[in-house]
């Protein structure tokens, strides 16, 4: 039997006659936009965050996009974030017309590393934008003493216990992240006041009742069908979150020998599980060909992107980030992958990383 990279309908398979009561609920309010299941799921996700405040939005870009407008970060300004994430953290930041900056990673989080982020910081620098990359979380305290706002690209790590301690957050709920939708949804989380005024009045044109319009914002709502279906998901994700540390354990023990797995620690909620070897593409090659689904993030890191070679950076600036691209393999990993599967995964592996050896 082949199996997926990422298996969602199996996480929601189970929850499919309480999805359908959820739509039925607001099929009968007739309200589609805003309204009581968007303003519930931003309280129950403000709670479970530990936040004061959550904000729901289109998507996990716009997310990003909208704080950085709310804490009128654009042009002449810089944000210093990795090159090794998914372009929308970079593009965020430059559509405000302000530089990303990148810093490079540490090899053994794939988190921005904190000595390389120190040295990048000039007098143009309004925010360090760390990720928490694959669901393992970024050093944010140590980050935090630099002395510069720090905003979370928390996309990859809802569910994760300690995160979420910054001026702002913002989440993606792309159906294959940790906490999904089924379609598109964003959020933010933050706790001041005022940040939470212009963020909610910038979700929506600026305005706060579509008669006076104080900014030029965006159409960025979070659907009440979406909020509706993420309410269920989680009351779920705890269980999830498990299910998948303890997936992670089962391959740490499984591969230990085979390839560089990584390091665990408590906050790891394991968006992807990333192993790293020089042998990468033999190894993708031979999952191939077990029709055993894989994948290597970020394979062009962002400083080499055609969007943003303006930039001017080249191959070499960020070596620990190109050399996460050359290595990274994702394997096959969701909340409910069973032991059997994993196995097989193992096996694989093993086999063609002795052929590699030999
Ligand atoms: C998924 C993701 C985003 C973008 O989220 P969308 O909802 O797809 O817009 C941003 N940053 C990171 C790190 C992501 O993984």
């Amino acid at each position: 039997m082949p199996i997926p990279h990422i298996d969602v309908k199996a996480q929601y398979a189970p929850l499919i006659p309480e999805l359908e009561a959820a739509f039925s609920r607001t099929l009968e309010t007739g309200r589609f936009v805003f309204g009581p299941e968007v303003e519930a799921f931003e309280r129950e996700a403000a709670e479970y965050l530990g936040v004061r405040h959550t904000v729901g939005v289109a998507n996990g870009t716009d997310a990003i996009v909208v704080v950085l407008d709310a804490m009128e970060i654009g042009t002449g300004d810089e944000v210093i974030c990795p090159a090794f994430t998914f372009y929308a953290t970079a593009e965020a930041i430059a559509r405000r017309g302000a530089t990303p900056v990148f810093a490079d990673i540490d090899p053994a989080t794939l988190n921005l590393d904190r000595g390389d982020v120190e040295r990048r910081i000039t007098s143009r620098t309004k925010a360090i934008m760390p990720v928490h990359l694959f669901g393992r979380p970024a050093p944010v305290d140590e980050l935090r003493e630099l002395g510069v706002p720090i905003i979370e690209d928390a996309a990859q790590a809802f569910g994760s216990p300690g995160i979420a301690t910054s001026i702002a957050s913002t989440f993606s709920f792309y159906p294959s992240k940790n906490l999904f939708a089924l379609g598109d949804g964003g959020l933010i989380a933050l706790n001041d006041d005022e940040l939470l005024e212009r963020v909610k009045m910038l979700r929506f044109h600026g305005s706060r009742a579509k008669k006076d319009f104080f900014h030029i914002g965006y159409n960025s709502r979070l659907d009440a069908v979406q909020a509706s279906m993420l309410r269920i998901f989680l009351r779920k994700l705890d269980e999830w979150t498990q299910l998948r540390r303890e997936a992670a354990a089962r391959y740490a023990e499984l591969l230990a020998d085979v390839v560089d797995v990584p390091v665990d620690e408590p906050g790891h909620v394991y968006h992807m599980y990333a192993v790293r070897s020089p042998e990468r593409d033999r190894l993708a090659a031979a999952l191939d060909e077990a029709e055993i689904g894989h994948a290597s993030f970020y394979t062009t890191p962002l400083h080499l992107q055609p969007a943003l070679r303006y930039l001017g950076y080249v191959e070499g600036d960020l070596p620990e980030t190109e050399r996460a691209a050359r290595e990274n393999l994702c394997l096959p990993l969701w909340a409910g992958i069973n032991e059997q599967q994993q196995e097989e995964v193992a096996s694989v592996l093993k086999r063609a990383s002795e052929l590699v050896a030999s």
